[in-house]
């Protein structure tokens, strides 16, 4: 590979794009699920007794009986190893929002020189890997930095296939010797136990008998954009900082439209058949895909799974995208904001409660009182993200998403519910009617009526809502394409337990002080509508009257992450996940610290990128540029002929516009060892960001006037178009 511009250009030109393995016959779904320890195998490995116990767990989520582990790491360590699997490793989701493994082998020395091929329930429950190295946010020192990891048995243990060595992989909690959460799946599990606690009450008021295990659902739609290796190896800021610091606005963008569900051009086609082979083996459901709206950017949606298990697939989906993108010859970019000016990339995370026998919550019934359930279960959600909006921002809060949010491309900031016109028509009547059972015009009486049908038309959607409903779900649509939706979905859950928790008491109370229960889930519902309604909106999220509204209204408006990261230290924050045990004190601290520290970090890197590209690449290219101006206008000085001065004055006042940019950036990077905490965060985001900006603003006025043949760096217009 030419590790030049224009080199880069050719080797993709020359290169015959590999077609992805197409035989149809293959195509019939058979290898779905080939490489899953899941139920069907244990069926056919696990004696029945054991088949049942475990099956058991995995619908209650509890932790696995010690008396059935060894039979259990036994048969899995088997298939795996028929399948060529050598070692096995826990894999865990700390909070770097990456995946973390350790690789150990089934070798076992026993002594005598020879050694022997075991698995035992023990390393398969848990696992100690080093913690030392994984931000905690100082809940643990180093020198006691033993942490635990332990089987997820919901998350069913899979095969990494690789040319080098297949592994057998284990989803796992990473917890400290103390029993805290390290990782971002520990939270998740006990939230989704503390909101299925409080559903199941509602349920049970609801006169439902037999009441199954609630668990929340999650289908995460996932944009990207894939860009040829040959440009992101010469781009230096793409490689390690996953954007773009630098570039000029193409002269074609993504104003045409043309690229959002238009034909998938065929080299991308090969990567998604492909990408879908490996998904699939790994049970994980890819069900849609589809162009984006920005050039160069796609999208997969896997059909929704419960919330912990869909947390770890799209963790898996997201390293397969990366390695197949390889393969292919391209990289598959996650970043939020890959592309100034262009779309960025989001993750939306639909979501949705229930279980096998009451099905899923936020269906619309065909009944009356099915319909009062729903309405429950809707209000519940208006009262939790009012009451918590500041949770949810937090949940999605990184440096990456503070391009994205509020750019006219993605939600703002301000967390607001989009109920569509009828179901919020349907609330207005409630709150006016408040608890009346007899009928008055406008007035809809909950378990009497029944609901008109709630249109699920993508037309009639609000794009621009962050918490919009969408028939059957509510979509949260601030999540960020780089963000694991563990966090999203453990505040959901948790800030749902408390308006569950609220919802069942209060009709508890009504109904043993002998109210009719249809009038005391009416005038719950108004009660909700009229101390909770301020959140909901229907109009144009992206506005500058709503900003207004919103602050009229009392809602948060947190812009960015350095705004958002002391929602996990207030009084209210501490109260609820603590009464739901969820988070502790010195959790929710140590969560604050890493956030700070990862906003910081990130931040650093991308400035002294900035810096170095500048200084290294942009500068040379104008200096050299000119040079060759100024020589000519010598020559046309010394052959008599007038020279225009013009271009050269213009290269000259923006060469002394980057090095003054440099300078500056250079000074605010040394302004932020004066700055601790949260403190040093806000002064990146004020100085060191816009320090970087003004850098950025005289390279990308230099790429605009140099001689195309002295720019290194590809440009916008041919990483985004050309493939
Ligand atoms: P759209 O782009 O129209 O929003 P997609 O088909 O791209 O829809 O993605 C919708 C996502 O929502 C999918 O992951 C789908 O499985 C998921 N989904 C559908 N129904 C539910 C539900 N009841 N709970 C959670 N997720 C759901
Ligand atoms: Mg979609």
């Amino acid at each position: 590979a030419n590790p030049t511009r224009l080199g880069a250009i050719r080797d993709i030109e020359a290169n015959e794009a590999p077609a992805a393995f197409f035989d149809i016959a293959n195509e019939t779904g058979a290898f779905f699920g080939e490489n899953v320890f899941g139920l069907a195998t244990m069926q056919k490995r696990l004696p029945k007794s054991v088949f049942k116990s475990v099956a058991a767990t995995i619908q209650k989520g509890d932790k696995l009986d010690p008396a059935h582990a060894d039979i259990v790491a036994s048969a899995m360590k088997d298939w795996a190893m028929e399948k060529g699997v050598t070692h096995y490793a826990h894999v865990f989701y700390p909070l770097t929002g990456l995946t973390a493994e350790k690789h150990d082998s089934f070798m076992e020395p026993v002594g005598d020189g020879t050694a022997i091929w075991e698995f035992t329930g023990k390393t398969l429950i848990q696992g100690e890997p080093d913690a030392s190295s994984f931000p905690n946010g100082g809940i643990r020192a180093t020198f006691e930095a033993r942490g635990y990891t332990g089987w997820d048995v919901q998350s069913p243990a899979y095969i990494l296939e690789n040319p080098n060595g297949n592994t057998l992989c284990i989803p796992t909690i990473f917890v400290s010797m103390t029993g805290e959460a390290l990782d971002h799946k520990t939270p998740l599990l006990r939230s989704q136990a503390a909101m299925a606690e409080q559903a199941k009450r509602v349920l049970a008021l609801f006169g439902h008998k037999d009441i199954d295990n609630v668990v929340s659902y999650c289908g995460p739609e996932q944009e990207y954009f894939l860009v040829d290796t040959s440009f992101v190896n010469t781009r230096p800021d793409l490689l390690n900082a996953g954007r773009t610091l630098f570039g000029a606005k193409p002269p074609k963008g993504q104003e045409f439209d043309d690229h959002y569900f238009g034909a998938i051009p065929d080299r991308v086609l090969a990567f998604m058949h492909d990408t879908e082979r490996a998904l699939f083996k790994l049970g994980i459901p890819a069900k849609t895909r589809h162009n984006e709206v920005a050039p160069g950017q796609f999208e997969i949606a896997p059909v929704f799974e419960r919330s912990n298990l869909a947390s770890d697939h799209q963790q898996l989906l997201m390293s397969t995208f990366r390695a197949i993108a390889k393969q292919h010859g391209m990289e598959c970019l996650f970043h939020e904001k890959p592309f100034a000016g262009v779309n960025g990339s989001g993750k939306h995370v639909n979501f949705s409660f229930g279980n096998g026998n009451q099905g899923n919550f936020l269906n619309p019934g065909d009944n009356p009182h099915d319909n009062a359930q729903f309405l429950v279960f809707c209000a519940a959600i208006i009262r939790a993200v009012h009451l918590h909006g500041g949770l949810l921002r937090l949940s999605i809060a990184s440096a990456g998403n503070d391009h994205r949010l509020g750019a006219n491309e993605a939600p703002p900031a301000i967390i607001s519910i989009f109920l569509g016109d009828q179901l919020a028509d349907i609330f207005e009547q409630i709150a006016n009617g408040g608890a009346t059972s007899s009928k008055q015009k406008g007035v809809l009486s909950v378990g009497v009526d029944t609901l008109p049908d709630l249109t699920k038309d993508a037309g009639d959607r609000n794009r621009t809502s962050p918490f919009a409903f969408t028939g059957n779900r509510f979509e949260f649509r601030a999540a960020g394409s780089n963000q694991t939706v563990a966090a999203p979905m453990m505040v959901i859950n948790t800030i749902m337990a408390e308006a569950l928790d609220f919802c069942a008491s209060e009709l508890e109370a009504a109904v043993q002080a002998g109210t009719d229960f249809n009038s005391a889930v009416q005038s719950l519902l108004a009660k909700i509508v009229e101390n909770h309604g301020a959140v909901v909106f229907n109009g144009n999220g992206y506005s500058e009257e709503w900003h207004e509204e919103a602050s009229v209204r009392g809602l948060k408006n947190l812009r960015t992450t350095v705004d958002a990261l002391p929602e996990y230290c207030t009084p209210e924050a501490k109260e609820l996940f603590s009464k739901y045990g969820v988070l502790n004190e010195a959790e929710l601290q140590s969560r604050f610290e890493v956030g700070v520290e990862q906003y910081v970090m990130t931040i650093n890197v991308e400035a002294n990128l900035t810096a170095e590209i500048a200084q290294t690449t942009v500068l040379p290219a104008a200096v050299r540029y000119q040079t060759e101006l100024a020589t000519n206008v010598s020559a046309l000085k010394a052959a008599g002929v007038e020279a225009d001065l013009s271009d050269l004055q213009a290269v000259s006042e923006l060469v002394a516009a980057l090095r003054a940019g440099i300078t500056e950036l250079k000074a605010a990077q040394e302004g932020a060892h004066d700055h601790e905490g949260i403190e040093e965060a806000a002064y990146y985001r004020d100085s060191v960001l816009p320090a970087m900006l003004r850098v950025r603003e005289a390279a990308d006025a230099i790429e605009g006037v140099v001689a195309d043949d002295l720019w290194a760096l590809p440009t916008y217009q041919e990483m985004l178009f050309i493939r």
